[in-house]
């Protein structure tokens, strides 16, 4: 019996231990945090431009040298089988790195962004150009980009504070496997360098500075990836139901009411996409999924399409899978993510779809997407939702709070 009792408890620890790793996050950071952005991918050249001289250090310099590239539009830097070329002088090879002496004075072609420029091969004649950047410095850029500018104070602080955690969790999880942690585009957060900072984005990152919206027990807390999106159309969904994510509290499902009805996109009107092209849409996406997972997609087997029904509700009666039905007869269970994203892949200016809150409707040669709300995936922070209790003079804390039920916020640094 003693031995038995021995055996359950160790079988119940393991289960606790193993729940913890799986749900637990990177640690709160310590010190200002660099981000490591991939501005540009796969160049075969750049045009890189400077006020004054430039620090320069690639892998074959033991120390950084000064070098003078000329004032915009600047001259071409590229590599040749493996040898960094600057307008003919040479510059050495392996990765180079770009740092200018002040805030600002060198571009590459034609936006200067803050920190420093990191040149990483990908072939004998193609690179990486990524930015260096410390965390606040790069969100003065990205906020701007992703509100209105008439946007509330408080909504722009934040935004900020999703926005900074978010950075740090890509660099701790996803970077830490690449010599970079995030996109500049929509793959991760918008980034646009020093001309799309803004009064409004530099106060509200500095007034918020070193602030991080974490979960766990008071002395366990952990950043998690703070989600957030345009409009949730009155409804989120969690980050297990959108991506697969481990499930916790704050990137659960809510209902958020009317609260960003103020939102062009609370409600869209009926989209119609004939079943042709939504085939075409799919296999587009199928296959660019395919290729970017290094897996193929279930899609690729997709005869056509015949029809798209609803599978699964949250419990607040979002959609978050879709069957989609082929010209065979074959069903295919896409995540309602999925489906909004390859509904709109390669859209070529047709009609597409804001989010995957809709209902379907089957026509002979068509497809509706019927009762659309929202725009964007809607897990965690809802942006309009976020201006509309910006306006009506909620502090920032309670609206990052509100957006991430059971999370708290930490100064990091
Ligand atoms: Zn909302």
């Amino acid at each position: 019996m003693f031995v038995l009792r021995i055996f359950l408890y160790c079988v119940l620890l393991s289960l606790m231990v193993g729940c913890a790793q799986k749900g637990g996050g990177p640690l709160i950071p310590r010190g200002v945090p660099v981000i490591r952005v991939r501005i540009f991918q796969d160049c075969k050249q750049i045009r890189v431009a400077a006020d004054e001289n430039v620090w320069v250090k690639s892998a074959s310099d033991i120390t950084p040298h000064p070098v003078a590239f000329p004032p915009a539009p600047g001259s071409v830097l590229k590599l040749a089988d493996g040898m960094w070329d600057a307008g003919g002088v040479k510059l050495g090879t392996g990765e180079l790195v770009i740092t200018p002496a002040k805030v600002g004075a060198a571009s590459i072609n034609g936006n200067s962004y803050r920190g420093r420029y990191r040149l990483v091969p990908t072939s004998a004649n193609t690179f990486d150009v990524i930015n260096d950047v410390d965390v606040d410095s790069y969100l003065k850029s990205v906020i701007p980009v992703e509100l209105y500018s008439s946007w509330a104070d408080e909504t722009y602080k934040a935004q900020a504070i999703a926005a900074r955690t978010y950075a740090i969790y890509e660099s701790k999880t996803a970077g830490a496997k690449r010599a970079w942690d995030v996109y500049a585009d929509e793959r991760s957060q918008m980034y646009g360098g020093i001309s799309r900072e803004t009064s409004k984005s530099i106060r509200a990152v500095d007034a918020t500075a070193g602030i991080v919206v974490a979960y766990g027990k008071p002395g366990e807390e952990r950043i998690f990836k703070a989600y957030y999106s345009s409009c949730c159309g009155g409804k989120t969904q969690s980050a297990h139901d959108a991506f697969g994510d481990v499930y916790i509290p704050p990137l659960a499902e809510y209902d958020r009411g009317s609260t960003c009805s103020i939102s062009p996109r609370f409600q869209w009107p009926t989209v119609t996409i004939p079943k042709d092209e939504l085939a075409r849409r799919i296999q587009a996406w199928a296959k660019r999924r395919s290729e970017l997972n290094g897996t193929p997609r279930p899609e690729l087997k997709m005869q056509g399409v015949s029809r798209i029904d609803l599978a699964y509700l949250n419990k607040l009666d979002r959609p978050v899978y879709f069957y989609v039905t082929d010209k065979k007869g074959n069903r295919f269970m896409m995540r309602a993510e999925d489906l909004r994203l390859a509904i709109s892949f390669d859209a070529q200016k047709g009609p597409t779809v804001y989010s995957a809150f809709f209902t379907p409707v089957n026509g002979t040669d068509s497809i509706s997407f019927t009762n659309g709300r929202g725009f964007g995936h809607g897990v965690g922070l809802c942006q309009w939702c976020a201006q509309r209790q910006g306006q009506a003079g909620w502090r920032h804390e309670d609206i990052v709070l509100s957006a991430y039920p059971g999370a708290k916020l930490i100064r990091a640094y």
